[in-house]
């Protein structure tokens, strides 16, 4: 299968910004595995901006725009760095692949993005997409961004017509409710399409519930399905259930990809 796997600086950092190492051990150990089994992947991973406000030691993410940039700029050198470390380790070769919104949407440099991921794959890469954080920008009144990694991982999922795509959250799903607050709440396992209702349960950007941001993987799963690609939703720090997804045994959420979308 060709798997898209989403991972977000929730999963890669401490709260500080800083590394958690032993989270991104155990996650490149299981994506190797993954290869090693014949799945191609491509990652796109976040963290960029919080591995850089940790390793310049800022007080806090930055408001301003040059300094979240330059964050950026930093941290995703690092990141960059810690999977390439990572990958090699199991004998697996990590490619950066920067972007902005101007090279999904304009024709000509969506089809070179796809032909560059498309010649990773087929050379064995493991693709490691992020936004190019720091040249984009909306500040200047143009939209340059995508804006969210969860809206970027549908788009790749489309690009190179993926099988899967999985979103790793910092909860195991979409819930009935929210399962901090509410006892009673309980974990969808399947959507068959992201309807008003389904909606409704996400709530808006920072609700409680959205704190994993459910409102734009509703969004990634809309864009996913009419691909025909199937998305799950699923807890980041425990690893090994990425097996379980590859083999299609129910884990977090999973929406179901339109069935008739990759023949047309
Ligand atoms: N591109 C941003 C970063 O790497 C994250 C965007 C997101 O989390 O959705 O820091």
């Amino acid at each position: 299968m060709r798997i898209v796997i989403k991972v977000g600086t929730s999963t890669l950092t401490h709260k500080t910004g800083r590394l958690n190492i032993r989270r991104v051990e155990g996650l490149v150990k299981v994506f190797s595995d993954l290869k090693n089994a014949g799945h191609q992947l491509v990652l796109v991973s976040s963290g960029a901006i919080g591995l850089g406000v940790g390793k310049l030691n800022l007080p806090g993410r930055p408001a301003d725009m040059p300094t979240k940039q330059a964050a950026a700029a930093v941290g995703q050198c690092e990141m960059m760095y810690t999977y390439d470390q990572l990958f090699a380790r199991y004998n697996h070769v990590a490619a950066q692949v920067l972007l902005t919104g101007e090279d999904v949407r304009e024709p000509h440099r969506r089809a070179n993005l796809e032909n560059t991921l498309t010649r990773l794959l087929e050379l064995n890469a493991v693709p490691i997409v992020n936004e190019n954080d720091a040249v984009a920008t909306d500040e200047v009144g143009v939209e340059t961004t995508i804006g969210e990694n969860d809206t970027l991982s549908a788009v790749v999922a489309s690009l190179v017509k993926a099988d899967l795509l999985i979103i790793l959250s910092d909860i195991d799903g979409l819930y009935t409710a929210d399962p901090r607050k509410d006892a009673s709440a309980r974990l969808i396992p399947v959507v068959m399409e992201v309807t008003a209702e389904i909606e409704a349960l996400a709530g808006g950007t920072g609700s409680a519930l959205a704190s994993g941001g459910m409102a734009t993987k509703l969004k990634a799963a809309k864009i996913a399905r009419e691909a025909g690609c199937d998305m799950v939703i699923a807890n980041g720090q425990k690893e090994e259930q990425l097996y379980d997804i590859a083999a299609g045994v129910p884990v977090g959420t999973r929406f179901l990809g339109r069935r008739t979308a990759k023949s047309e």
